[in-house]
């Protein structure tokens, strides 16, 4: 597997609220000739990377100091799978990623409109050395090595009853398009936790007994395999390998991620390397949880 590095080939601006929030946040994505995601605030650098996770509750969180983004995993699993390894996101005012359509619809057509462009070195890819999974309660993940790109949710939802969701290297309509969503009857809740302030009807799914706002019956698996791609984004290259989640959600998520880069379950293999790889740790064998 070999993927080109790509930027964007020009700008493009996102506006809108943010879904726990509720404030408006203004970003604007520059083509960029460093590889990385990396957001950008009045001369402060904030990598989308796995280290500067604040929180993993009900979103995925960056921070350094004081420069904070919420929310960032529509927007990492949106750049993740148009192939976008090199960008400057700069945060204009707000401190969440707009919700848009409550998926990565929205980020994928807009970055599309610009276009994209091939920096001229490869992606860097990771790939799982050895089995691993990742079980802290009923829930798990896990991973592992497989030479190609196969990312999968399986998850037991409110109402709908459990259903499953595959990536296979593909984006689909069903994948970019998947909602957020929510129990109808849990926005009380949720609100009271000052959590989904941004939730409306056009970004969120509320779910109930009569499914009436449900567009497919796999819209919720499909958007948890898109909180998986976006958090699994921050490990910082391409995920070489096979991925199972089994009612993960972004606290499992991270969990996996530190042992996925702290016990030396991936390999590196850095631009234009054929040789020379090196792993990113020590090896660890045996089962994390
Ligand atoms: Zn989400």
């Amino acid at each position: 597997m070999e993927l080109r590095s790509k930027t964007l080939a020009g700008k493009v601006t996102f506006r809108g609220v943010g879904i726990h929030t509720g404030e408006v946040s203004k970003l604007t994505l520059h083509p960029s000739e460093d590889k990385g995601i990396f957001f950008y605030r009045k001369g402060e650098l904030l990598p989308a990377l796995h280290p500067f996770v604040v929180n993993a509750v009900a979103s995925t969180d960056l921070a350094k100091g004081n420069f904070l983004v919420k929310t960032v995993e529509h927007l990492t699993a949106a750049l993740y799978l148009l192939g976008v390894d090199s960008v400057l996101i700069e945060v204009e005012y707000g401190s969440e990623v707009p919700i848009l359509d409550g998926g990565a619809k929205t980020f994928v057509e807009e970055v599309l409109s610009v276009g994209l462009r091939e920096t001229g070195r490869r992606q860097t890819l990771l790939r799982v050395k050895e089995k691993v999974r990742v079980q802290p309660n009923g829930n798990f993940i896990e991973v592992l090595p497989f030479e190609g790109e196969l990312f999968e949710y399986e998850g037991e939802f409110p109402f709908v009853g459990r259903k499953r969701a595959v990536f296979d290297g593909k984006p689909t309509e069903a994948l970019l398009g998947a909602r957020t969503f929510c129990r109808l009857e849990d926005f009380p809740l949720l609100w009271a936790n000052r959590l989904g302030l941004g939730g409306y009807p056009v970004n969120t799914l509320a779910l109930d007994e009569s499914l009436r706002y449900l567009v497919y019956s796999e819209e919720p698996a499909y958007h948890k395999l898109l909180d998986l791609i976006g958090d699994l984004a921050l490990l910082g290259g391409r995920l070489v390998g096979r991925v199972y989640s089994f009612k993960g959600n972004h606290l499992l998520n991270h969990q996996l991620r530190e042992v996925l880069l702290k016990g030396g379950y991936l390999e590196r293999e850095e631009a234009g390397a054929s040789r020379g790889r090196e792993p990113l740790r020590p090896s660890a064998s045996g089962t994390a949880s």
